[in-house]
């Protein structure tokens, strides 16, 4: 049965089409479980009942007709109850119905199992057989389990119902998709899919006319893939894992076979086109690797076949011009990289939609501080036919429409109208201080990923940068910023924000946040090599960072540097050897230095366990937010699924917080907090109760975040805090907090703003 259910989940998640997965799956039920019939009922497109939307077993003819109303039948009692229904004797219950017109026999025996997704009943897994027989346990969770996989497939076809069902399906796509709110606001563009990778299936049989030239261009991309490897084995030779370094070892030793190339070079000088050449040498000396018996050398057929990739995206991306994008446009993907987001013009980007991800995704946060709608988690939905549509993407309910009718946009403007005049009201509050009314003052800071965040965090008055994310201008490269670069990058950032603050932290990568020149593929990414783990065992790219940000704050003065993912004071205390070695490096090539003050982010658990210890090796300390909330609610970040679960008003989170306080003040130690709590309103004015001085936050979110810190006094804040550490769940808090908030006359732009 476990083979069944592995055979069938990888059927189903190597599929986007909800036609073929259904087939699959109730061919595949009915044979494992060997029953009379496997049928799957969908909601359908009035959301007033089930409709079959697949069957073996069953008249065909029966799909698309077969419909039980909400409250109906067997059907119906499993969607109610939301839980596996089993009878030996069905014909005998009261909501057994019987569809004689299809020729059906009376069937005894019944399993019947929800289809949910994300706790939204979305219809039934139901097999039948018509002797006796009592279902089992395991036979049960088998059913369970295909259910649970074909929710994410029934999700994305059933936003428009099962009338998707109907053979249109595959061209049209849904009207209306849903999501999980990524960034709010709203924006309407075309949706432009990531360009297809560098493939050879998609390699045309040209012939060229310039032989010369093709086979220059060749060669140079073999030099410039050779290149490639050679730095990166380099760099990555100190503490990178064996195999990833041996990978590098095999590429190049693969690149130097003169076989290889020569014949690529014979294809060329005989008229194929570069790319048709390189094809067909790697096809067939893939193919004489994957003929050998020792698996080891078998292997090598998908090592051949990689480095192929990277010679041929060379090759194209030489011939090809500079993406060009429509004047809005929204960038769909199953994810979208920051380097994705990064390559747009902000003016054009009108909207971000992905697949998966959640609020807490990096792709969100940058959304957020460019102020651009974001739509999260849309699930299984099929990318390819949204292509080149017009799509609205309503980041505040976490909707995408594609080709909106008229009326809709129409509707759409006039909220939007609305909520830019809230924000123009706000905006007055600019040069105002985030002063509460008995007087207490917290410092309100920016977070900034990239350059183009400075003007938005410049015009919103925020007092400093709490948190500049530096591996953003990492992710948008193709290798690794030199010295220099970084120190330009650097400098530019303290130099428009001199004198007010700067908090810069050194390179966070790992877990949603990857290079696409460190190849990182780990089983359990955010508990892995990540943050300070990676760089301090990576001690050279370490220093060529510190050295930048000693080198940028020359003559400024105004740069703080924070560490990632710090969970224990002996990494505190490498990181302090590093930079006083990176300090002399300056110093000797002529680069005069000033000490930084050094803090630390509190995001990981353990962390908030050793206060005193960290507390004597660091200058202040900044709570990391999403990450604390990720591990200690156990709640992947980036996870659609477990969205719901990410809460940082939950009760243990805040109590996580107040501890972290504690220890602070105990130490003399100034805290901040950075994480994306820090911008919603209600959040704030608790994090104020709980003796937070600073907050860092997305630019757009400091003029909300002042007004509601305006209006409640400290001591209002601080019984506040005592209330929401005694609440039991999430739900208290942040009732509590919009009765607060309610009372206080703050329509909150929280609602419209906030993450939840
Ligand atoms: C955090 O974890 O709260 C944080 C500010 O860092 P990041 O979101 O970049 O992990
Ligand atoms: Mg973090």
């Amino acid at each position: 049965m476990l083979d069944t259910l592995r055979r069938l989940t990888q059927a189903l998640n190597n599929t986007t089409d909800l036609d073929t997965g259904l087939a699959v799956v109730v061919h595949g039920v009915k044979t494992q479980l060997a029953v009379d019939a496997c049928s799957v009922y969908l909601v359908d497109a009035s959301d007033t009942g089930f409709v079959l939307v697949a069957t073996d077993g069953f008249d065909p003819r029966a799909v698309g007709s077969v419909r039980f109303a909400r409250g109906e039948g067997l059907v119906g009692l499993v969607v109610e109850r939301q839980r596996p229904i089993s009878l030996s004797n069905a014909q005998d219950h009261p909501r057994f119905r019987h569809l004689p017109q299809f020729g059906e026999q009376v069937h005894h025996a019944f399993l019947g199992v929800p289809i949910t997704h994300l706790r939204q009943p979305l219809g039934a897994l139901i097999v039948r057989q018509l002797n006796d027989r009592v279902f089992g346990r395991d036979e049960q969770a088998f059913l369970l389990a295909i259910a649970g996989e074909l929710a994410g497939l029934a999700h994305a076809g059933s936003s428009r119902g099962a009338q998707g069902f109907s053979a249109d399906r595959k061209r049209a796509p849904p009207a209306l998709l849903r999501g999980i709110k990524g960034a709010p606001g709203i924006g309407i563009g075309t949706c432009v899919l990531p360009s297809a990778a560098a493939a050879f299936d998609t390699v045309p049989d040209l012939r060229a006319e310039g032989a010369q030239a093709e086979a220059l261009a060749f060669q140079r991309a073999v030099a410039a893939v050779r290149a490639e490897l050679i730095l990166s084995a380099q760099r990555l030779a100190a503490g990178v894992p064996t195999e990833t370094h041996a990978m590098f070892g095999v590429y190049v030793e693969l690149l130097d076979d003169d076989e290889l190339f020569a014949d690529t070079l014979e294809r060329i000088r005989a008229g194929e086109s570069g790319a048709a050449a390189l094809r067909e040498t790697i096809t067939l000396h893939a193919r004489v690797f994957e003929e050998m018996a020792d698996p080891y050398l078998r292997a090598r057929a998908e090592d051949l076949r990689g480095l192929g990739r990277r010679v041929l995206l060379h090759l194209q991306s030489g011939m090809t011009e500079p993406r060009i994008y429509p004047e809005r446009c929204v960038l769909v993907g199953e994810e979208v990289s920051i380097a994705r987001i990064a390559d747009v013009p902000v003016a054009q980007l009108a909207g971000i939609v992905c697949s998966r991800g959640s609020p807490y995704s990096h792709a969100a946060i940058l959304a957020r501080t460019l102020r651009i709608p974001a739509v999260m988690g849309l699930g299984k939905v099929p990318l390819e036919p949204l292509a080149g549509r017009r799509l609205l993407v309503d980041g505040t309910h976490g909707r995408v429409y594609v080709d909106p009718p008229p009326d809709v946009v129409a509707d759409f403007e006039r909220v939007s109208a609305q909520q830019h005049a809230s924000a123009d009201k706000l905006a007055a509050l600019r040069e105002l201080p985030a002063q509460t009314p008995d007087g207490a003052r917290v410092a309100l800071q920016a977070n900034v990923g990239l350059s183009s965040d400075l003007a938005t965090a410049l015009d919103s008055g925020a007092e400093g940068i709490g948190l500049f994310r530096t591996e953003f201008s990492f992710m948008v490269r193709d290798s690794f910023p030199s010295e220099d670069e970084q120190v330009r990058v650097y400098r530019e950032i303290l130099a428009r924000f001199a004198p007010r603050p700067v908090t810069m932290r050194t390179l966070d990568v790992g877990g949603d946040k990857g290079l696409p020149y460190f190849p990182l593929q780990e089983e359990n990414a955010f508990l892995g090599w990540r943050g300070i783990r990676l760089t301090l065992d990576n001690p050279g790219i370490f220093l060529t960072q510190l050295r930048a940000l000693l080198r940028a704050n020359a003559g400024m003065g105004n740069l703080k540097v924070l560490l990632p993912m710090i969970s224990s004071a002996r990494e505190v205390d490498a990181v302090r050897e590093l930079l006083v070695r990176a300090a002399a490096e300056c110093e000797s090539a002529g680069h005069p230095t000033q000490a930084v003050e050094l803090g630390a982010m509190i995001e990981v658990p353990s962390a908030i366990f050793q206060m005193a210890a960290l507390a004597r090796r660091v200058d202040f300390f900044s709570i990391g937010t999403n990450d604390l909330t990720q591990y200690l609610l156990a709640v992947d970040r980036s996870n659609a699924r477990v969205a719901r679960h990410f809460d940082s008003l939950h009760p243990a989170v805040l109590r996580a917080i107040d501890s972290t306080a504690r220890g602070a003040l105990d130490a003399w130690r100034p805290l901040s907090v950075c994480g994306e709590m820090a911008g919603d309103p209600q959040a704030a004015v608790l994090l104020m109760g709980l003796g937070v001085e600073t907050l860092s936050m997305a630019a757009a979110s400091i003029p909300a975040v002042k007004l509601a810190l305006r209006t409640f006094s400290r001591q209002r804040a601080q019984a506040m805090a005592v209330l929401a550490l005694a609440a039991e769940d999430p739900l208290e808090v942040r009732q509590m907090l919009n009765a607060a908030f309610d009372d206080a006359g703050l329509k909150s732009p929280a609602a419209e703003s906030e993450v939840r």
